[in-house]
């Protein structure tokens, strides 16, 4: 590509999943690239996200493999956790996949510095680096990836209160934790503190939490979270965090009744980080919740600078950041464009159990399908019938009837997220039911009761008690809906 008179052709601010992607495809086609990172490379996703929390929940596991091995003939110590080991190990980690993301930039010819980039005119860009020393350089192209911050309750207290930043470094576990919201972090969190042994309690300001999700997903998870011993209190809000005279917290709800915990997690959500940089200023435009406005493109209302990844506030996951930043860097410099496709995003949320889910909601498709027919399934998984847990897990498939294309797959279950991943080809092949039920199932197995859900029921919420040829017990449901009909 013809470079231009600038310092650089591309200014990427923020060295997260959408920035670091985005520096390097861009350099890959002949673009010379500078980026800058305040924090530390590879952004939430790295540091305080994705991978440390799904360490954290792979660690939480082993208490229910331990529970479960005594019931395969193993005789089992009574495990002990090490909180101070897990963080040295995770840190160790997320170290080396720093230098990872270091060294990926660098073998792409990237310039990096480790500061605060703010907007200093047209085209300009000032870098401030951590000992207070200030770089201006130039930019064809700047594009603004700095992600999202967890939101802090406005309640007294609050500064006692952790978000999920703080987790990650925790110099012990808590031995009682109050955990406030009913979204990903929330349940994710809940399901480790659960797994360490902590005594939980988790609030939820609505009636069941994991809104947007499917229905059934959601009552699923509630059933399963409680018979782990998980204390889920739902209408319920947080109104202010005391110290408690033992030293712990005293944390009061709406309802006036309070609770002593060692530690108070808010995880309210996260909004976009788009200030302090000078965007206003320049003359780009931001939404109510601070997101950077853009187009399909990726522009904003200036239009040198682009945005991508969470401080867009389209959707805050990893994959959809790297897919936009991918984008970007092909539209401005590959001479590819490309519109993003939000369509059939699959997702998990790593709660215990997890759930996997891709496609419409039962809910989605009734009210935008029309009729639609849907295929549920609870079962004891086989490994969790020796074991005695009682785990149970839900798949669902959501048809429509019209075309018989399955538009939505649900799960909750172990590994949810491995075996949707695959589901999620299908559904974007446009796959129908009738060629699910051509497709021979792996036995004996968790998924293929995926493609093994034949009976379709006329009448809502027709169960089933059914033995499953593996010898586990499963509770079949399947519904058959109208527009509107049933609950
Ligand atoms: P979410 O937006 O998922 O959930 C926020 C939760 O907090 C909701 O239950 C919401 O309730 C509640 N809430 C919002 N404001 C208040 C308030 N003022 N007082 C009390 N409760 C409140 O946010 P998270 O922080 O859990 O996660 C942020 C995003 O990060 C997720 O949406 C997801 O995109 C991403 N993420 C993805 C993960 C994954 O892929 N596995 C894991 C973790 C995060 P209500 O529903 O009533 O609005």
């Amino acid at each position: 590509m013809p470079h231009t008179k600038h310092d650089f052709d591309l200014f990427v601010v923020g060295g997260g999943s959408a920035g670091v992607r985005a520096a390097r495809v861009a350099a890959s086609l002949g673009a010379r690239v500078a980026l800058c990172e305040d924090k530390a490379l590879g952004g939430t996703c790295v540091n305080v996200g994705c991978v440390p929390k799904k360490l954290m929940v792979l660690g939480a596991h082993f208490a229910d493999e331990w529970r479960d091995a005594a019931g395969f003939g193993w005789s089992v110590e009574p495990p002990r956790h090490d909180w101070q080991r897990l963080i040295s190990n995770k840190d160790a980690e997320i170290a080396r996949l720093n230098g990872v993301y270091a060294r990926l930039l660098q073998d792409r010819g990237v310039k990096v510095w480790m500061g605060r980039a703010r907007i200093a005119g047209a085209h300009r860009v000032e870098v401030v680096d951590a000992q207070g020393g200030s770089t201006v350089v130039t930019a064809h192209k700047v594009l603004v990836a700095t992600g999202g911050e967890p939101v802090r309750p406005n309640v007294p207290g609050s500064e006692r209160v952790w978000v999920s930043d703080d987790i990650f470094h925790l110099p012990e576990m808590p031995a009682r934790v109050l955990v406030v919201g009913g979204g990903y972090i929330a349940v994710e969190l809940a399901g480790v503190f659960a797994g360490y042994g902590a005594s939980v309690t988790q609030i939820y300001r609505g009636a069941l939490f994991l809104r947007g999700f499917d229905r059934d997903v959601r009552a699923h998870l509630d059933e399963q979270m409680r018979k782990k011993g998980i204390d889920l209190r739902f209408h319920r809000d947080l109104a202010r965090v005391d110290s408690a005279p033992s030293g712990a917290l005293a944390a009061t709800l709406d309802d006036g009744s309070t609770l002593e915990v060692d530690g108070v997690l808010a995880a309210i959500g996260r909004v976009p980080r788009s200030s302090g940089m000078g965007l206003e200023e320049a003359g780009v435009e931001l939404d109510a919740r601070g997101a950077v406005r853009v187009d399909a493109s990726f522009q904003t209302s200036v239009p040198w600078i682009y945005a991508a990844g969470d401080v867009i506030d389209r959707v805050q996951l990893t994959p959809v950041a790297l897919a936009e930043g991918t984008l970007i860097a092909q539209h401005l410099f590959g001479g590819a464009s490309r519109v993003p496709d939000y369509d059939l995003i699959p997702s998990a949320v790593f709660s215990n159990p997890p759930i996997a889910t891709v496609g419409m909601t039962e809910e989605e498709a009734r009210a935008e399908l029309g009729a639609i027919d849907v295929y549920k399934s609870t079962f004891t998984a086989m490994k969790a019938t020796l074991g005695g847990r009682g785990d149970r897990v839900l798949m669902k498939l959501v048809v429509e009837r019209s075309t018989d294309r399955v538009v939505g797959v649900h799960m909750v279950g172990a590994d949810a997220a491995e075996i949707l991943q695959g589901f999620a080809v299908a559904l974007r092949c446009g796959a129908t039911k009738a060629q699910f039920d051509a497709t021979i199932g792996i036995h004996p197995s968790a998924a293929e009761e995926l493609v093994t859900l034949r009976e379709r029921c006329q009448e809502p919420d027709h169960a089933v008690s059914v033995t499953h040829p593996e010898g586990r017990t499963k509770r079949v449901v399947h519904h058959r809906w109208e527009r509107g009909s049933g609950s």
